[in-house]
């Protein structure tokens, strides 16, 4: 941390900042200045920066590390590839999850997954504890939605992904599914990052509706910090004061993540723009900018699903989405897994 002071600060205020942080557990190193004194403040300690913005003679305080450490290049340089049974995600790897918003049914569940593993999608996703806005809609089929799911993947020798809402459902997540997915509105569900960490399976992490990417980043951070390094980010549009689409897809949110950290990201464009005909170009977009992989709805009859049908796609139009992105991936020299 950089702390400068303002031009020409008396010494007695130099002294009081530089015994304040010392206090507070780091080394100071001042350098003298024509105007101004810096003080370089070096430690491992957490200090919030407006505690020294607030101190006499302070003009700005600048943080030169970056809050999150593991899932930091700093700490991993290469990139993390996320291997579940032997389905690769990351690092050249694009991973394609593809299925409904919600399981409603074994036979619909078992329509889909039919279509989409002749396709060649490994991993199948569909929710079965839904977040919904409001109580009065379809709010999922609970376990017996994990257990169809579960059974349907197995049928075709799939993996599956779904929703997990709260920490009391985790023990049911782990006996049928493969990676656990935190919904945009857990993403700062501190006490679920939580007990995530304590797992061993990857976790799916939504990008919140109005999450900076630092602090997207740090929800990341706390189930690192637990043990689990299995996390893999997924962009999913944010909230912004445009209403064509239903959230804003943040592109460049790729480059910008992959530069910091090591951890595939993938992107939901059917969230992100909550409209059919916009996913396919999105999804382009996506893996054209280096996306790890894309988490696409996908409903064998989309005129009646439960959930979000007006962003599912119709098997067949996916079958052609995916048959483009499959070239285009080659393009960049990387491959659908
Ligand atoms: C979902 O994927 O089913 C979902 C609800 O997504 P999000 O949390 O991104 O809104
Ligand atoms: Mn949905």
């Amino acid at each position: 941390m950089l702390i400068v002071m303002q031009s020409h600060a008396s010494e007695e205020k130099i002294e009081k900042v530089v015994e304040f942080i010392k206090e507070k557990g780091f080394d100071a190193h001042v350098s003298t200045g024509e105007d101004h004194t810096v003080i370089g403040a070096v430690g491992r300690k957490i200090i919030d920066k407006r505690d020294i913005e607030l101190l006499d003679g302070v003009k700005e305080v600048i943080r030169i590390t970056s809050p999150y450490k593991l899932v930091s290049r700093v700490f991993k340089p290469d990139d993390t590839v996320i291997d579940i049974k032997g389905i690769k995600i990351g690092g050249g790897n694009i991973g394609m999850i593809a299925g409904p918003c919600s399981v409603e049914s074994y036979e619909q569940m078992d329509a889909t997954a039919q279509k989409l593993h002749s396709y060649g999608v490994k991993i199948l996703r569909g929710g079965a504890f839904k977040p919904r806005t409001s109580p009065y809609s379809f709010q999922g089929l609970g376990e017996e939605g994990l257990k169809i799911l579960r059974s349907v993947a197995d049928k075709y020798n799939m993996l599956v992904t779904s929703e997990v809402m709260e920490v009391n459902q985790i023990p049911l997540f782990l006996k049928y599914v493969d990676i656990l997915q935190v919904g945009a509105r857990n993403m700062q569900n501190f006490n679920l990052l939580t007990n995530l960490g304590e797992i061993r399976k990857p976790i799916l992490l939504k990008r919140g509706l109005s999450a900076t990417i630092e602090e997207w980043l740090m929800s990341a951070e706390y189930i690192m910090a637990g043990g689990n390094r299995e996390v893999i980010l997924c962009e999913r549009g944010i909230r912004t004061f445009e209403h064509m689409t239903r959230n804003t897809l943040d592109i460049s949110a790729i480059p910008v993540v992959q530069k910091i950290s090591h951890l595939p990201i993938m992107v939901d464009p059917s969230h992100a723009t909550g409209l059919r005909d916009k996913v396919a170009p999105m999804s382009k977009a996506a893996v054209a900018a280096g996306a790890d992989g894309l988490i696409i709805e996908v409903h064998n009859n989309p005129d009646t699903a439960l959930c979000d049908g007006a962003q599912s796609l119709y098997p067949e139009q996916f079958a052609d989405l995916f048959a483009e992105l499959k070239a285009l991936a080659e393009v960049i020299k990387k491959n659908f897994s």
